[in-house]
This record gives C-alpha cells, structure tokens and sequence, in this order.
C-alpha cells in the first residue's frame, strides 16, 4: 500500500511512502508516524490512502514505525485543517501542529502502572491455613479483599511493607491478581473546584428552557447539521441548558465539545459541569493552556480511545479528537478571546460551526450579548435563534444607575475617581456586610481625546472609529485611513481645554477605595495578578465565602462569575473601552456594562449597578442601561452598514513590519498597486497606515485593511501573490482574517 503524508518538521510538502506489511492493519487516514527523511526519521501525518505516486512504487521507501495505534486526527479534522489553511491562509504544517498537542506528537506514552486485586474469594477454613503458614502472603490477601476495586501495587507494598516477592507467591497461588492500567491524572484538581463538584440533583426546567432544549433536541436527534444561537439574559440558566444538551448526547452514545472562552477565568462553570457529568458516570476531560504535557496526553488518549466522550475547554478543544461528535457548545460566544492572535489566526467559534457542519453536529452558541455577526446570522434564518428573556426565579435584573462624570468633575474642582453615588452605595454595602465589585477597564489603550467638560470625543470622519493621540507631535491620527490631523488645544465643541484626559489605573482606585473604607477588606485582581494563577483562584474562594468585601479588577473577571452577596457593581471609567480606534468598541462596551451588571444581584437581594462615564449620551451606554439588546444591534447595524464593517463585509488585516521604516512603507505601497490590479472591485483597501502601536521591539509597523464581501477568494488571491513576490528578509508580513481587534 501507498500513502501520502505530510511531515510536520518544516516541509510544506506532500510525500509518498510505502506500508510495510506489518503496519498495514494499522496505519490509516490521519495517522501519526514516523518516515525517513533527510537522514532522519521525522513525524508525518497521514492524509492520504492508497495514493498514486508520480515515480515508481519500488523507488518509494518504506514507513518506520507508527505513532499511536489510533488516528491522531480524525477525517473530519483532516477536512477542517485544510479549510483553515484556505480560509485563515495559513499552511497546512501550522494548523496540524495546532490541532496535534506536543505531547501526542512526541509520542510519549501515558504512563502505566500495576494494580493489585483479589482473584477469588478464599473459604475460612484455607484462610486460617494461609495465616499459619504464610502470614504475610495473608495480610496481603485480607487487605485487598476489603477494597472496593484494585490498588496501586506500590502503594500497597510501602503501606503493608511487603516485598515484590509476597506478591507474586499470593499470585502464583492464585488468589491475587495484578494488572496494568493507564494511571488517571484528573487535570484541574484544586480543593476548591473538588468541593464544588459535589452538586445537588439538576433543578427542573422552567417553560422558557424546556422549549430551547425541545429545539436543540430535535436538532440533535435529526442528525443534521445547525447552529443554534441562545440569547439568555446573564443568570437565565443558559448553562443549565448546554448541560441537559450535553447529556442528551452522551445519552446516545456520542461525544460533545464544550467550550469556554478561558478555562482559569470560568472554574465555577468547569466544576459544574464535572460534577454534572461524573456523577453520571462520564469522564470530563479539561483542556486548557496550563495542563501539563502528561494531562494533556491523558486527555487526548481518553478521548481519542472513547474512554471519555465529553472535553470542556478554551479555543483550543475544538480540536479535540472526540469520537462521533454530535453537539459542540460555544459559551459567550462574542467573546474576543476565542481568536488566537497568533498564526494560525484562528477563531475558536467560527470553526466550531465549521467543525459541527463536517460532523453533522449541533454547535450550539450562547451568550446575554451575542455577537453583532452571530445575530445578523440569527436574522438572517442561518441559525436558529431561541431566547431566554427572563432571569431563573424571574430575579429583577439590577438598576443600572448611570453617572454623568462631567457633572462630578466641574463639582469637585478636580479628577473624581469615586462619584458620590458610588461612595454611598459603598459605605451602604460595607455596613450591610454585603459584597462590592469595582471593575476598571483594561489599561492598554488609552490615547484618545476626551473632553472631560462636555463628553467629546475625537473620531475619523471616515472611519468612525477614535482617532489615536499622539503626544510627541501632537497629531491625531486615523489607523485605518491614515490620515492626519494636528491635535486641538482646546475642545472643537466646547472650547475647553480639560480634552487631554487619560484612564485611570487599578492602582488609583485601589487608594481611593483604601481612603474612604480604611477597615474593609481589599483585593485587587489585574493581569499581574492573574499570571499567578494560583493566587486568582484564591482570591475567588476567598471572596466567595465573604473573607473579602471589596474586589477590584479588569474585566477579566466579569466572566460568568456567580456571588450571591454581590449586590452592588461598579464600573468606573467606562469611557475607556469605548473610545479606542475599533469599530467594534460601542459593541464592546455594551457587551461589558451588560456582563458587568450580570454579577450583581445573583442571591436573594436586589443589586445595584453604578456606571461612571463622561459620555452618557453615548448608544452603548443608553442601551445596556435600559439592557435593550434589540435596540442596541439596530443602532449599531446602521453603522456597520453605513461603513461597510463586519457583518456586512469581512475585513482582512496585512500588518508589515520592520527595523527600516521607509523599506516598509515603499513595499507595502508597492503591494497595494499589485493587489489593486488583481483584484480591482472585488475588495476595498485602505492604507498603508501607520499601525495603532508604531513600534515594537524596535521594529516599525505599517497596516492594510481589505474590506470585502468574498472573503475565501480574495484570501486565495492574496496568497497567490505573495507567493509570487520576493520579499527581502527585514520586511515580514502577515496577514489576519476577520481581526477582532483594531488595536
Ligand atoms: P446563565 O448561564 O444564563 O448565567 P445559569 O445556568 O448559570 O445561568 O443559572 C443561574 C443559576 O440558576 C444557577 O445557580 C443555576 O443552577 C440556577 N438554575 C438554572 N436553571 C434553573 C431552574 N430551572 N430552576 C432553578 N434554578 C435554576
Ligand atoms: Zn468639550
Ligand atoms: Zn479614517
């Protein structure tokens, strides 16, 4: 037999070898294995059976050995990576490298190792023999027989303090056994996910969620491909019903993904859903960027062997080799960490459905602020849209007080961190012993200019997108467009001169908080805090059981977290999501103030939300506060359209970059005369422009942007023309598609 494969050791090339007869059984499609090479034996994937070669058969050489004795990617895997190839113009190496985990691609073997159990049950009579005559052997039997299932011989031998040779004279007597397993390392084990894992009997369905799971199931039992789109307001049991979707596929006998936008940030959701599943009987692999390489190949193994059937985890376990999928979940899908922002520039959603439509699976989206693409998707009949409109219990969602910063700062005569309303809620809070979260917006970006007086904000005429400060030459500048203007002294709208204003940072709250609740107990979680991950764990269990009263962090942490004693939430500078130079900052910022208010008021008590900006006025704001999606979407279409951004066409980013600037701009403009030949109505472009962040690490960045409605052709164009150009080694080039950052 002839197979082709593709060597994953730098060769963008597919080569032909022969099966020796011995492998012949074993090797197949998406086999790992191994094939001289150059010299060497190196890795190749197979992706084709009984191929035709261009040379002789003989000529071939012969495969060496294999991997695993099952397929490291499945058919519908192999498809899928030659999609992303197509679709993110990546090469075919990459994706396979970032669908196949190290550990597997090594080779390693989960570790094994012996077990000890009895083999028959011994009468009394011979038991009281055994004692006289071989007390040891005896004490070995006795134990083992009073354990529920075999034992780690090791641990046994040390605990007893036996020798090797009790064991093998009690096995040659045939009253023990011993065995060799798999040894089973449950990632994510820490005491406090454990402790959750113990959960009371799944609550009954309210009408609402019997009628989402009535749609899911059908989908699930036609077999057929769909995606389902669930809009639940945050708290309206969305999970509960991805978990029922889950057991009704594990039900019939086939595998699902379910996946989070970041495993560390979601411990609650992992431990519900391991608690839910194991109590039935299911092993839940975890899947995540910090497992070890002996978890991670223990995992894959489970579920590549069907060992286990259901994998939760980031982006990352949409590639999970689950057998016989049948439903994938994709919790908060808007969110914008299911795009990996190296290559391959992937999103972890979009090939969800990809992966579901070659499956015939269900994919299964959810979130309380989906996606402007996903509802367009929804609109337009592609998916099928279910809602949950109304909280578990019929829970008020909280009040969400907004307060006009602009009012605050012209009272104080100064910068306001805390507002009043906010610093009253607190002290409220603080003498109620009941829980505060302050959320601060990611620092990053935040050169804008903002009018503190009147809530004006400097935007591109064309763009509609912020325009960055640039405080060296006092310019304004458009990162899509790239055009220029010299920054105002004053404020265009009011003539005052308070336009040049920055964010302010955790640390800055954190005194202010300090100052005004001297004797309350205080923690702030940041991204420097979260590179511990150990210490962001803690200080969620610390909060939970109440030995925290005031929590501040970013955003990261308004993810599906449940506190029944939060009742009040403040967000305090609100502005600084939603004047950064990306279209989808209104979307952002809406996304935020609506998950942000989703933490407050899960227990018995009503919460409150308090939301400090200098744009009241703003869409994204008036919406969240009235927590009128419909709205919000038709506003914010209206723009994309007005535009011609995402939903309405795709955009495509091509950064340049390198040590030599003038070198950068001249090729990247040279190139844009090349693409506008080849492609001339077919896509839009705009730049090359200066990068938002210029230079990194000493080298300088330029951007295009191609706007189009035909994404995979003008992809498979681009690609064909780089491959036809020389480019010199200092100017690197890459290119991102469907971005979800501008910045
Ligand atoms: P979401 O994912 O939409 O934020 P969850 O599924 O986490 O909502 O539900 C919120 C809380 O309500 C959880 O504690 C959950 O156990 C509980 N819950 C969900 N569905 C029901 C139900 N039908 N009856 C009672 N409690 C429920
Ligand atoms: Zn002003
Ligand atoms: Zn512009």
């Amino acid at each position: 037999m002839i197979v082709g494969v593709q060597p994953l050791a730098g060769f963008d090339k597919r080569l032909h070898y022969r099966v020796p007869e011995t492998l012949c059984a074993d090797v197949g499609c998406g086999s790992l294995v191994r094939v001289p090479l150059i010299n060497r034996h190196r890795l190749a994937l197979v992706t084709e059976m009984d191929a035709i070669p261009d040379c002789a058969p003989a000529k071939l050489k012969l495969i060496s050995s294999i991997v695993h004795p099952f397929p490291a990617l499945t058919p519908d895997l192999l498809e899928l990576a030659e999609w992303m190839r197509q679709y993110y113009a990546t090469r075919l190496e990459t994706v396979y490298e970032t669908m196949i985990p190290v550990a597997v691609r090594k080779g390693l073997r989960v570790k094994q190792e012996k077990y000890l159990g009895v083999s028959r049950p011994v009468p009394p009579d011979e038991l009281a023999e055994l004692r006289k005559k071989a007390p040891r052997q005896a004490r070995l039997y006795e134990f083992l027989h009073q354990q529920f299932r075999p034992q780690k011989k090791s641990l046994v031998l040390t605990r007893l303090g036996l020798t090797a040779a009790v064991v093998a004279a009690l096995v040659k007597r045939g009253l023990a056994r011993e065995e060799t397993h798999p040894v089973e390392r449950t990632a994510y084990t820490d005491s406090w996910a454990a402790a959750e894992l113990v959960t009371s009997a799944p609550p009954r369905l309210n009408s609402d969620q019997e009628a989402v799971v009535r749609t899911v199931s059908g989908g699930l039992a036609a077999h057929k491909f769909s995606v389902h789109l669930l809009h639940g307001v945050t708290g309206s049991g969305k999970t509960e019903v991805y978990l029922r979707a889950v057991e009704e596929t594990l039900a019939a006998g086939c595998g699902a993904i379910y996946l989070v936008p970041e495993v560390a940030l979601t411990p609650q959701t992992v431990a519900r859903l391991r608690g839910r599943f194991e109590a039935a009987g299911h092993r839940t692999v975890v899947w995540h960027s910090h497992l070890g390489e002996g978890e991670r190949l223990d995992g894959w193994m489970a579920l590549a062997s069907g060992a286990a059937r259901v994998v939760v985890g980031a982006r990352s376990a949409v590639f999970a080799p689950v057998r016989n999928l049948r439903l994938i979940v994709v919790d908060e899908e808007h969110e914008p960490a299911y795009k990996q922002d190296e290559t391959p520039r992937y999103h972890g959603r979009d090939v969800a459905i990809y992966r579901a439509k070659l499956a015939r699976a269900v994919c299964l989206l959810g979130s309380a602020t989906p996606s402007l693409e996903s509802t367009a998707n929804a609109r337009s009949g592609k998916y099928l849209l279910s809602e949950l409109p109304r909280r578990v219990d019929n829970k008020r969602l909280p009040d969400i007080q907004i307060v006009d910063m602009r009012i605050e700062t012209m009272r104080s005569r100064g910068l306001v961190t805390l507002s009043r309303l906010l610093v009253n809620h607190m002290l409220e809070r603080f003498e109620r012993r009941e829980q505060t979260i302050l959320f601060i917006n990611r620092r990053g970006y935040s050169s804008s200019l903002l009018c503190q007086a009147c809530g004006h904000v400097e935007e591109c005429p064309h763009c509609s997108v912020t325009l960055t400060y640039h405080r060296a030459d006092e310019t304004l500048k458009c990162h899509l467009c790239g055009h220029e203007w010299a920054a105002p002294a004053v404020c265009p709208q009011c003539r005052s001169p308070k336009i040049r204003w920055r964010g302010m940072g955790t640390q800055r709250v954190e005194e202010a908080v300090r100052r005004l609740l001297p004797r309350a107990r205080l923690e702030r979680m940041d991204t420097d805090a979260m590179s511990k991950k150990n210490r962001f764990r803690q200080i969620l269990a610390e909060f939970r059981i109440g030995k925290i009263d005031v929590l501040i962090g970013t955003q990261m942490i308004a993810k599906g977290l449940d506190f029944p004693n939060v009742t009040l939430v403040g967000l305090v500078d609100a502005d600084l999501s939603m004047h950064v130079p990306d279209f989808r900052a209104n979307e952002r910022t809406f996304q935020l103030l609506v998950q942000v208010a989703g933490r407050a008021g899960r227990g018995d008590r009503a919460g409150e939300v308090v939301v400090q900006t200098f744009t009241p006025q703003s869409d994204a704001i008036q919406f969240a506060r009235r927590v009128d999606f419909n709205g919000f979407v038709e506003a914010e279409l209206a723009m994309r359209r007005k535009f011609g951004y995402p939903p309405f066409r795709h955009l495509i980013h091509h950064l340049f970059r390198g040590p030599n600037p003038e070198k950068i701009l001249f090729y990247a403009e040279h190139w844009v005369k090349k693409v506008e030949a080849a492609l001339g109505g077919q896509v839009e472009i705009r730049g090359p422009a200066a990068a938002p962040i210029e230079r990194v690490k000493d080298e300088y960045r330029f951007q295009i942007w191609y706007f189009t409605a035909r994404v995979t052709a003008v992809v498979a164009v681009l690609v064909r023309l780089q491959g036809e150009s020389t480019w010199p080694d200092d100017v690197r080039q890459v290119l991102d598609v469907d971005p979800m950052s501008l910045v």
